[in-house]
């Protein structure tokens, strides 16, 4: 029998358990949660598009075009305009053939590596990849290997190991560290081996690169550099869903070939419009990013002079390595206690001896905001320092 009191009881003693707060307003940085007035710096809505008043009508008028729920798979009948429209605003927007919806962005890595991998393959991974893309090597039962983080030469041994069709793949911005991939040299090292790469560009997608077409046009990589780009949509662009964008062929071979598009529902139609929405806001207002990289170096400005070392990012995820988990949540913990939400970011998420408080910004903060952040890890830093590792 399974002792799920025992399960929980352990994880409770090695503070593994987790909890959920309780919002109760919209997204953006003023929220209620919990009952408490408090300034977020969790969220990945990083264009402040999760609660944009056109992207909301979009959503009201395509529901009642659409209705609520798309009620079948693409195959069967669920497969509307609204998400065709979105799929060709998705490969204008990342310059490819093609672009292929899917329900979440976990779903699509899911589905694609599984696709394209199957035994006898390699799939090779940076250490700090998405959890989705670890859990999707393992199911596709292709042979998987890993190389240090960002470690081009490492990643390079690997390749000159691997046999079969093999798929070297990467986050385009690693989301617990917010440093950006060598994506340069790694598509250099696939081509060389005869390997695709895949980018799985969350973090990337609407805040990096011109017009924020991700962290491959950051670099100014294409389908050649990059076969396979798979990014989301409820972080940046502030809805829900994921999409894989490529050439012909592959967009063709998902459609019959990735379990995870076969097997699930699509998202409902009026999400589709929403995204195609938040997606041309997000596209036309270099602002949102200006503003943005702003607040990024105003925070880092200041951490500097509070001898904070923020981990080295020029995104806008910008976390504090604490080291020890309970040390971190008991920084988390003091800044709450000052009206402010940065999250604990503790094991399994990051490796053992890693965690670190996870501040992200958002175009939707001012920079009074920041100050109001920094204010109060001023006040907590004796809380921090004891913290820190030197
Ligand atoms: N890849 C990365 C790098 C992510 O950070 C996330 C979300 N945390 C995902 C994939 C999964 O995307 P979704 O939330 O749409 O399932």
């Amino acid at each position: 029998m399974i002792n799920l009191g025992e399960r929980l009881a352990a994880r409770r003693a090695a503070g593994r358990q987790r909890f959920r707060r309780l919002v109760e307003s919209p997204a953006g940085p003023l929220q209620k949660i919990d009952g408490r007035e408090i300034l977020a710096f969790c969220s990945n809505d990083y264009l402040g598009l999760a609660n944009h008043p056109e992207v909301a009508a979009s959503l009201r008028e395509a529901t009642h075009r659409y209705g609520s729920g798309s009620g079948s798979a693409h195959l069967i009948n669920g497969h509307t305009h609204a998400h065709h429209a979105l799929e060709e605003a998705l490969a204008e927007f990342t310059g490819r053939p093609r672009a292929l919806l899917f329900s979440t962005g976990y779903m699509a890595n899911l589905g694609t590596v599984g696709a394209l991998l199957g035994r006898g393959d390699c799939l090779i991974e940076d250490r700090l990849n998405h959890a989705s893309l670890i859990d999707a090597g393992t199911l596709s039962g292709a042979k998987r290997l890993r190389y240090a983080h960002a470690d081009v030469e490492a990643a390079t041994r690997q390749l000159a190991r691997a046999s079969g069709e093999t798929l070297l793949v990467t986050d385009g911005v690693f989301s617990m560290d917010g440093d950006i991939a060598p994506l340069p040299a790694l598509a250099r090292a696939a081509r060389a081996h005869d390997a695709w790469l895949m980018v799985d560009d969350a973090h990337g997608i609407g805040v990096l690169g011109p017009g924020g077409r991700g962290s491959l046009a950051h670099f100014g990589l294409g389908l050649n550099d990059a076969p396979v780009l798979m990014g989301t949509l409820g972080k940046a662009i502030g809805t829900a869903g994921a999409f894989v964008a490529g050439d012909e062929d592959l967009i063709e071979y998902l459609i019959g070939a990735a379990r995870t598009y076969l097997f699930t529902t699509a998202m409902p139609a009026a999400i589709a419009e929403a995204t195609r929405t938040a997606l041309s806001l997000a596209s036309r207002e270099d602002w949102r990013r200006e503003h943005l990289q702003a607040l990024i170096a105003r925070l880092r400005n200041g951490a500097e002079a509070l001898g904070l070392a923020l981990m080295p990012s020029q995104t806008p995820i910008q976390p504090l390595l604490i080291g020890d988990s309970a040390q971190a949540l008991a920084a988390a913990d003091a800044l709450w206690e000052h009206g402010v939400l940065v999250p604990a970011i503790r094991p399994p998420t990051v490796a053992e001896g890693q965690a670190r408080l996870r501040i992200t910004l958002s175009a939707a903060h001012e920079s009074a905001h920041v100050d109001r952040l920094l204010e109060a890890l001023a006040a907590t830093q004796a809380v921090l320092a004891a913290q820190t590792p030197a």
